[in-house]
């Protein structure tokens, strides 16, 4: 078995404020990257500002990383990088913020490189990257992911480079504000990254163990998203199952509902934890009857009781696609043809069984 996570986190209440002196330590000037303006109001980006001031360490903030941002949002940033002379890139937000980190920082060390080679060339030098998580779904605080809007093959991809964080601090008090939507999405995000991580053909028991302790600690807090007022605990608890579920993906990476869900994001403009979500079930219900026992065991730890069960419980949260007959064949063409993908899956699958999870997405199956 192999196991391999290079970044410090930090995981507790006041996380950036706390240590502060262990972010400064990076390099002299950073350069925040963040969206338009969530963090603004869920305080993470003065927490990070305070600590860098209080440590003497300059910073240039870039506020304007798009949601599923594109190589030209990276480039617009890492651009401002550049001229400002900055040595590390702090990402504060959701995961779209966090992975334009990643690549902002692999563009402003390769100064003198050009956009392709985010998608060509393999693990070149980057800048030091400290992760702020502002949602509860990526896990991209501990990943060596960076997922970005593909416009020229009309998709989303990680870039080839692996890319840790050096530093995530993670504290679960970001998301008290955030609308019920946003919990919901990437709450399922983060399940999707169990499940997938864990029917998983690179699974191992080091991943497993980190995909069953989330589903155990999800569980516990799952009410929060059909409704339930949520605690300070349940919020800690949200944030902590994602880390978790990060740290089984950055092992394994990710499996089917991934992969048919970037079609859903980019042609439909479904967020992204719904557009994994949806075929969440369907992903269960084609595994060969050998995963029986570890599907009920998943769903029980989770706190369901069936696939039937779970099915209805995630239509109701996240509702369907809505899908031509066309674009449904379509689906199941492109991932039956996606060797990376079918070699995610731990049995073998074939188209008839992707179009079968493309329609169980769907209202109309
Ligand atoms: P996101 O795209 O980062 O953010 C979605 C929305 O939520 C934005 O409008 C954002 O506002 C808002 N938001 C963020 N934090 C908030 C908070 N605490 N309270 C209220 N609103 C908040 O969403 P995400 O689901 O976290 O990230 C999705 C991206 O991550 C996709 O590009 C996906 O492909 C990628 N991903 C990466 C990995 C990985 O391993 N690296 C894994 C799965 C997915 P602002 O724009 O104003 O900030
Ligand atoms: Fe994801």
């Amino acid at each position: 078995m192999k196991f391999y996570l290079p970044t410090m986190v930090f995981q507790e209440k006041d996380a950036v404020r706390n240590h502060g002196e262990q972010m400064a330590h990076y390099g002299k000037k950073a350069l925040i990257v963040t969206g338009r303006s969530s963090s603004k109001k869920n305080g993470a980006l003065q927490d990070v500002i305070d600590s860098l001031e209080k440590f003497n360490t300059s910073y240039v903030v870039f506020d304007k990383v798009l949601e599923n941002p594109g190589v030209g949002n990276i480039m617009e940033a890492a651009g401002l990088g550049r001229r400002e002379g900055t040595d590390f890139v702090i990402g504060v937000g959701g995961g779209s913020p966090l992975d334009a980190a990643k690549a902002i920082a692999l563009m402003i060390q390769n100064r003198d490189s050009t956009e392709e080679v985010l998608y060509q060339a393999r693990d070149l030098r980057h800048l030091p990257v400290v992760a702020v998580p502002t949602t509860c779904g990526t896990g991209s605080e501990v990943t060596p992911y960076a997922v970005l809007t593909r416009d020229d093959l009309q998709t989303k991809q990680s870039i080839s480079h692996t890319i840790f964080p050096a530093l995530a601090l993670v504290d679960g008090k970001y998301l008290e504000k955030a609308p019920l939507s946003v919990l919901v999405n990437t709450a399922v995000d983060a399940l999707a990254h169990m499940l997938e991580s864990y029917f998983h053909a690179n699974a191992t028991d080091y991943s497993r163990m980190l995909s069953q302790y989330a589903m155990e600690v999800w569980g516990v807090a799952a009410d929060v998203l059909f409704g339930t007022e949520a605690s300070e605990e349940d919020y800690a608890r949200l944030m902590f199952a994602s880390s978790l579920a990060g740290m089984a993906i950055s092992q394994t990476g990710t499996s089917l509902p991934h992969g048919l869900s970037y079609y859903l994001t980019y042609h439909k403009g479904i967020p992204h934890g719904k557009a994994v979500g949806v075929f969440l079930a369907g992903y269960l219900d084609i595994l060969p009857e050998e995963f029986e026992p570890q599907v009920i065991m998943a769903l029980r730890t989770l706190g369901f009781g069936s696939i039937g069960q779970f099915a209805g419980l995630m239509k109701e949260l996240l509702g369907s696609a809505e899908l031509t007959g066309e674009e449904i064949e379509a689906m199941a063409d492109g991932m039956a043809g996606n060797e990376r993908k079918l070699a995610a899956v731990p049995f073998d699958v074939d188209r008839g069984q992707i179009l079968k999870m493309v329609k169980s997405a769907c209202a109309q199956p």
